[in-house]
């Protein structure tokens, strides 16, 4: 892939953030920001992830999970375009969910879920060192309450932290706000403690049970709610030429992609990284955190 293609989409890249941004201005003139938030689990009626904006956008309607067998496989429906400028200051507003990775173009960003595992993690964290790549683990809080190590070394390596509640109750949209809120802020709070001080800077509900009270509960604990653009369902073990085709066709939209380090045997979680980080800097992909609408 020559210059001359990284320019025109860098180019292209350019003009749909200036496109987003005015489009923004025009919604941030709008008094009804917040009108857009739907009941928690509104089925999922609207554009597969991702369509035509290619700036930095969130989403403020829930994620309904799927009945494909996964807990991670869900149904979305972007209601809502946003970026940065036009929440930021607006802590107490509940925050869309961000499944775009940082940008300049030619950007993805790596999510890895459900760790820290012993057996898992370390393998993760050596093929993300070899290859260069700074990913982002959405942890467990009970996990790393149970390996604080793993924590350790994973923020050491200088990867980003998601908190993915306390106990990754798939079915915590359907409780309480209460116990929402106490799953949210035990799990950061259990990440912390391996690591006292440091960032969390984004809640991913398990399951991608996301509501608008725990979208607001993690905003208003600086976290940013995030979710993803591609799954390649590393769970089910696919192979790579699956992975990479769940990949491929979503590439110019700058993905957040959904891995796992925890929750079973993710050998080929392992086996697939090691091939998919090289094929993806080979085509001259960075690998960047995903977007965060508040600094
Ligand atoms: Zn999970």
């Amino acid at each position: 892939m020559g210059m001359t293609t990284s320019s025109v989409r860098r180019r292209r890249a350019g003009s749909a953030v200036t496109a987003a941004v005015l489009g923004l201005l025009a919604a941030a003139a709008a008094p009804a920001l917040a009108a857009t938030d739907g009941p928690a689990g509104h089925p999922a009626a609207g554009a597969p992830a991702g369509s035509a904006h290619g700036a930095a956008r969130t989403e403020a309607h829930t994620t309904a999970r799927g009945a494909q067998g996964s807990a991670h496989a869900a149904a979305r429906t972007e209601a809502h375009t946003t970026a940065r400028g036009a929440v930021e200051g607006a802590a107490r507003t509940p925050l869309g969910i961000t499944r775009l990775a940082q940008g300049p173009g030619h950007a993805v960003a790596i999510t890895i879920d459900d760790g820290p595992d012993p057996r898992w993690t370390p393998q993760v964290l050596q093929v993300l060192r070899k290859n260069h790549v700074k990913a982002t683990f959405c942890m467990i809080g009970t996990n790393a309450q149970k390996y604080p190590e793993l924590v350790r070394a994973v923020a050491a390596d200088g990867h980003r932290l998601c908190d993915h509640s306390a106990d990754h109750d798939v079915t915590m949209d359907h409780k309480p706000v209460a116990y929402q809120r106490k799953q949210i802020l035990d799990g950061k709070a259990m990440i912390q403690k391996a690591v006292p001080g440091v960032a969390v800077d984004y809640y991913r509900a398990p399951g991608g049970a996301f509501t608008p009270d725990s979208r607001a509960v993690a905003t208003e604990s600086g976290m940013q709610p995030l979710g993803w653009s591609v799954d390649p369902k590393d769970w089910s073990r696919p192979g790579l030429p699956a992975i990479v085709s769940a990949v491929e066709g979503k590439l110019p939209q700058q993905p957040t992609v959904l891995f796992h380090d925890g929750g079973g045997d993710r050998s080929e979680t392992v086996a697939a990284l090691k091939q998919y980080l090289p094929w993806l800097s080979a085509r001259g992909y960075a690998f960047t955190f995903p977007v965060r609408a508040t600094p």
